[in-house]
Formats: structure tokens, sequence, C-alpha cells
């Protein structure tokens, strides 16, 4: 089976959040369930410089006019096969992919993603003559035109089928209807039944209709979206597809977030093994400046600063932590006025909260190692990664329960303890109450070693790999191409 899988992030690549991470893992985890991955990206800086030994297969005209190079080769980094399109003029910026230094979006951001989609639909339509793929899997809005531009293609006997995950829904590639004439698809995509928008034009909505198959990222996400609550305007079209939409749960990639081999880590543990996390625990609390206290709690934030990540409730919570003697470690990027008040409660709390603002992977590494619960309290999350990192590095998640994050932590209920299952902390109600009683129960296990420990080793013993995802996705593929 040949899948060509369309994304504009791929780690370690190029990152801005969870989107890369499974970008990245995905295509390997594929090829241990028989499956031929090759990736099509957008030519960043970085990628470029990634692909080794590779050639121009096709110079393309897209619609608007500009022409481009297709380059063919191979990830070095992820030892991947992949197409990358070649137009400095369009990708070769500095920082963030989407934004420019005054983070606002780029102007012409409708045909950089525009332009993955469109040659993803030429690959589907044969123009590898070497390489034809049977699915076509895209992520996220900036992948969303993939199957619209596939659906109005000439057909030939070949049948290529079209999977679209939904990564964050909130996020919609919405644009003015002027951009719509730039695109190069026919006037009536443009409509209810089409790429329309109240009025506008998204390349998410356009994913979401013409794809044969919607997936996204966790069971409970699946069934939440096609709420009006948590549907961002799309619910009824959802509804209307939910035969042909499911969740399938994200998972973590074993070689990248594994506290046994990291390399990020001063100290390596394992389950059996958890002296190193305590001396994990010890080194960033003197780096940061935290008093060295190995039984205070310490409890990490790893996130993009904005609403979605509900941290206006951690930033409410924060006397509730410090007054049991607890200690708080942030480490994100994100809206200005979120940024700011983290920094101010950093300054007046230096020996217990510790606020570093920007983007830094191996910290985020050793932030997981160190601390002993980490925070997610999500308005909404379509399934998070963080708590899952958590997990498996022996800091507890504390989450509010929806979308993924309600399908990967267990509260530690009495129950759910005397039943072996409890690995977190589990809130329902989206305020700053129910967070402060999770932290207090946080606090209440903490304070019971012996049951905290079994918590822990519950979470890091639970199996969070690729291989049932893995499975799961070829099986849809299976199903899509039959
Ligand atoms: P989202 O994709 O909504 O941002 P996820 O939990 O799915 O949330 O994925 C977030 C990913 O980005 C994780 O790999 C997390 O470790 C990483 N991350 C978020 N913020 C930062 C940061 N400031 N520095 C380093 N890594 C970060």
């Amino acid at each position: 089976m040949n899948v060509l899988q369309v994304s504009a992030e791929i780690f370690p690549l190029l990152k801005t959040g969870g989107l890369a991470d499974i970008a990245g893992a995905l295509p390997a985890a594929l090829q241990t369930v028989g499956c031929q991955v090759r990736v099509v990206l957008p030519g960043f800086p970085a990628i470029l410089d990634d692909l080794g030994d590779s050639w121009v297969m096709a110079e393309l005209t897209a619609p608007w006019g500009e022409r481009l190079q297709l380059r063919q080769g191979r990830l070095r980094t992820l030892a991947l096969d992949a197409y990358v399109i070649d137009l400095p003029h369009l990708y070769a910026r500095p920082g963030s992919p989407y934004e420019d230094a005054w983070r606002q979006p780029y102007a012409d951001n409708h045909r950089r993603f525009a332009l993955l989609s469109w040659v993803a639909a030429q690959l589907a339509h044969g123009l590898d003559t070497h390489w034809q793929p049977q699915v076509v899997h895209s992520h996220d809005w900036h992948a969303g035109l993939t199957s619209a531009y596939m659906a109005f293609m000439s057909h030939s006997s070949l049948r290529v089928a079209t999977v679209f995950t939904i990564h964050n829904l909130a996020y919609q590639g919405v644009f003015s209807p002027a951009c719509f004439y730039e695109l190069g698809l026919p006037h009536e995509a443009f409509g209810v039944n089409g790429v329309e928008f109240y009025g506008q034009l998204s390349f998410m909505k356009a994913g979401l209709y013409y794809s044969d198959y919607i997936t996204t990222v966790s069971p409970t996400y699946a069934r939440e979206i096609q709420t009006p609550q948590q549907g961002c305007g799309f619910d009824g079209l959802l509804r209307t597809r939910s035969g042909s939409l499911s969740g399938i749960l994200n998972a973590v990639d074993d070689a990248v977030w594994n506290p046994a081999i990291d390399h990020h880590l001063s100290n390596r543990y394992n389950v059996s093994d958890m002296i190193g996390k305590s001396n994990c625990k010890a080194a960033l609390q003197e780096e940061l400046g935290l008093t060295i206290q190995a039984d205070a709690p310490l409890f990490g934030v790893v996130s993009r600063l904005t609403d979605q990540k509900g941290l206006h409730l951690v930033m409410g919570a924060i006397d509730a932590i410090l007054s049991r003697g607890g200690q708080l470690v942030v480490l994100g990027t994100g809206d200005a006025y979120l940024e700011s008040l983290f920094k101010a409660r950093a300054a007046q709390h230096p020996q217990t909260v510790s606020v570093r603002i920007g983007y830094d992977e191996a910290y985020a590494h050793r932030i997981f190692s160190a601390t002993d619960v980490t925070l997610v309290p999500s308005q909404f999350e379509p399934c998070g990664l963080t708590q899952m990192y958590g997990l498996k590095y022996g800091s507890l998640p504390l989450v509010h329960s929806v979308g993924g994050l309600a399908d990967t932590v267990v509260d530690c209920s009495l129950e759910n303890m005397a039943e072996g299952r409890a690995n977190g902390f589990v809130f329902d109600d989206f305020n700053q109450q129910a967070l402060e009683r999770a932290v207090a129960r946080a606090f209440a296990l903490y304070a019971r070693k012996p049951e905290w420990k079994r918590v822990r080793a519950c979470g890091m013993r639970q199996d969070l790999g690729w291989q049932s995802a893995a499975r799961q996705y070829a099986a849809l593929y299976r199903h899509l191409c039959a």
C-alpha cells in the first residue's frame, strides 16, 4: 500500500506543535504495518537542508502562474522519501512557518499552503511515473485543499483514496473569498457544498467536505466536534459525515520520548530504577534557582500559551500550589498577556516559580523528567501529547476531562486506584475551583509515597506506542481502497 502523507510540519525538522510530532512518527509506524510512505512538504529551509541527494523531478506552474520546482530525495534525519516544493519566494522565511516577526499571518498563506495541496494532488494524479500513491493522507488545514483539488481532476481509471486528519478544528485556514479565484479550483467549489464557510474560504472545510474519510486524533474529540459547543461551526457538516469520521488516538514516539535513553536528560531512568528522576529534579531546581527540595511537589507546564490551554486556571491556582509547599516550572510561548502574567508571577516567587518564554525542545524533555505533575487543563484538547509525555516520564498528568485528555488519563479515585488503573488527576468542570481540588488531590497522594509510586509506575508502564494507531490507519486505508 503506497501512502502519500501531506503536512506542513514534520518533527524534528520543523515543529510548532503536536502536528509535527505525529507527522514525523506516523510514516515509520506505518512502514511496520506494511505501508510504503512518502511525504510531500513545503520547502522551508530546514526541510530543504535535510533533503539529501535530491533532484528536480518536475517543473510546474502554480495555478496563479508562478513557476516552481518539485524536488525529490530522502530526508536524512528521518530516512524518509520526500517530495519538497522548492520555491524560496514562498517558503524561505525565518521564524514561524505561518507568521511574520509581528506574529501576523503571512498575507500569502493561501498560496503557500494551497500549493502544498495542489502538488499533492498532482502526485496523486500520476506526476511521478515511478511511484503512485493509493492513499493520500493530509493533515490539518494547511493540507485541507488536497482532497478538493483531487475531486476536480479529470478521472483516470485509478482511484486514489483520500484521508484527512483534524489535529485541531479551531485552526480553520480561513481566507477572504477573493483568494479563492487564485487557487485554480472550479467556480462551483465555492459554495456551501464546497470550500465556502460563512462567506469565507476555509481550507479546513475543504478537507472535511471532499475527503473520503475524516479522522481525528482521539475518539472523544471525534464525538465532541459533532456538537455545537466544540464543532467550531463545522458540527453540522461533521454530523452529516459521521459515518466517515472516527478518532484514532495519537501515540508517542518511543525513540524520542523515553527517559531510559533520552540524551537531553542529565540522568536517565526507567520504571524499576527511578533514582535518575530524583537527580533530574534536583538538577533542574538548581539550574533554575529554585529551592532544592526533594519533597516539594514540582508542577510543570510545557505548552503553547493560548486560551485553548486553560492556563488562566493555572495562573489562578499558583497560590494554592505554593501555599502547600509546591513549586512550578513553565515553558511556553504564545499570547503576550499570558506571557507577561506568568513572568510577573515568577518575578514575585523566584525560589518557587520559574517561567521561561520561548520554544526549547531539549528543555521540554528536562521538564518532564524533573517534574512530579504535568498540568494540562485545556479547555478543549484534540488529543494532547504533553500528558502522554508526562506519563512516560513519571510526571503524573493533571488534566481537564476533554478530548484526548479524557481518553488517556484516569483519575486517582479510590476505585480506580483499587483497580490499578489510576495514572493521574482529572477534573470535570472547567473552572479554577475544580482545578484546585485536583491540585489538592495531587498533594494528598504525594504525601502517601507508596501509593504515589504505584500510580506513577502504572502511568510509566502504559502502552502509548504507535502499534495500535498504525494498525488502525492501515485498516482504514485498506477499507477505503477495497
Ligand atoms: P498542541 O499541538 O495543541 O500545541 P500537543 O500537546 O498536541 O499540543 O503538542 C504540543 C507539542 O509541542 C509537544 O511535543 C510539546 O512538548 C511541544 N511544546 C509546546 N510548547 C513548547 C515549548 N515552548 N518548547 C518546546 N516544546 C513545546
